[in-house]
């Protein structure tokens, strides 16, 4: 059968964001090539099956297996042969993320599928499959095409609008996960800390922390503000890697990438890599030590300052306008 295939994720029994922004992207595929939607997720019960079922989907495929949980990428890449082998698609989208990252690639070469990775919009020209990715850095867009008959794709998140859900649902069906070869076994698991305060991805205010903050203990700073403001938290890759923050709060090229109404950096330079992750931010207020930095570029506020003083101050000033 030839068609469409979406991956969803599941996490704590919710679908993601993701996983309908993946069926967004594959719906258009199906309705422009008149051909079959069908979805798949894995590690997931019949339940969380049928909720993704309602975008459209004709069929859903799960695989609800313990060996998919903890995450192993054996595991997944047994599970996904196995739902592709049930459906023959032509072309398999999903979701970009850490897991994906690492399983996606592997699969891709079992099957001799075509990938492109991290892809921003999949197009048809002529009725010919088209990727469009941003490269070096965000600084520019490059068009793939595929050369092999099945076509794949990992989708970066935010890319496109989720898909709304009916209260049609198409069938569940159950694929059974094979023998899994792995020489990994999982003997703990960390979880990452989200932190109290509206998530990264879906919060309309982001008060987000550079290395400009000067040093781990300073980053008390943003978390009072993003309190004080109702906001969520990010980082640049430098404060990620210095282990400030999680990466999970990482905005930007290789990070999440947001579309705030306003998003505050703090000493945060602008490099272009950052900036990718904030294209989609309605106001940007940038608070710099350099009025030269390339974020005050973007910004549409700047503040030329020590963070350790604005900061503080443009909460207060915050706090007093919110008493009057
Ligand atoms: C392939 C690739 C992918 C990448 N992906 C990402 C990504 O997803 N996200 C990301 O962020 N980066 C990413 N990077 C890294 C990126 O290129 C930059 O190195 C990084 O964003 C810099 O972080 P920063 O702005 O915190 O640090 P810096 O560039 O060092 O900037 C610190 C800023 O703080 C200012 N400052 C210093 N002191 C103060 C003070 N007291 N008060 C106020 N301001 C002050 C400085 O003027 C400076 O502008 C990527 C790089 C590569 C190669």
């Amino acid at each position: 059968m030839a068609g469409v295939l979406f991956f969803g994720y599941v996490a704590d029994g919710r679908v993601q964001a993701s996983s309908l922004e993946a069926a967004t992207c594959a719906k258009d595929l199906a309705q422009k090539t008149g051909v079959p939607l069908v979805g798949a997720v894995l590690g997931s019960n019949q339940a969380a099956a049928k909720t993704l079922s309602s975008v459209g989907a004709s069929e859903i495929y799960f695989v609800d297996d313990s060996r998919l949980q903890p995450y192993i990428s054996e595991a997944h890449i047994a599970a996904a042969e196995a739902v592709i082998r049930a459906c023959s698609p032509d072309i398999v989208l999903f979701p970009q993320n850490s897991e994906t990252n690492e399983w996606v690639p592997r699969l891709a070469a079992k099957l001799d599928a075509a990938l492109v990775t991290a892809a921003s919009q999949l197009l048809l020209e002529n009725g010919e499959l088209v990727a469009i990715k941003a490269i070096s850095g965000g600084a520019a867009k490059a068009e793939y095409s595929f050369g092999r008959p099945l076509r794949m794709a990992t989708l970066s998140a935010g890319s496109y609008e989720p898909c709304e859900t009916t209260s049609q649902e198409g069938t569940a069906t159950a694929v059974t996960l094979p023998e899994v070869k792995t020489s990994v076994a999982v003997l703990e698991s960390i979880a990452d800390a989200t932190g109290a305060g509206p998530q990264l991805k879906t919060a309309r205010v982001v008060v987000s922390g550079g290395l400009g903050i000067g040093t781990r203990e300073n980053w008390k700073l943003i978390d009072d503000a993003a309190a004080e403001l109702g906001a969520g938290v990010g980082g640049s890759r430098a404060v990620v890697e210095l282990g400030w923050i999680p990466p999970s709060k990482q905005v930007g090229f290789s990070g999440v990438k947001i579309s705030p109404d306003l998003y505050i950096a703090v000493g945060i330079s602008g490099a272009v890599h950052h900036l990718a992750g904030i294209s989609g931010a309605k106001t940007i207020v940038a608070i710099n030590s350099d009025s030269e930095a390339n974020i005050f570029k973007a910004a549409r506020y700047g503040v030329v300052g020590d963070a350790k003083d604005v900061l503080p101050a443009f909460v207060e000033r915050v706090k007093e306008l919110r008493a009057r």
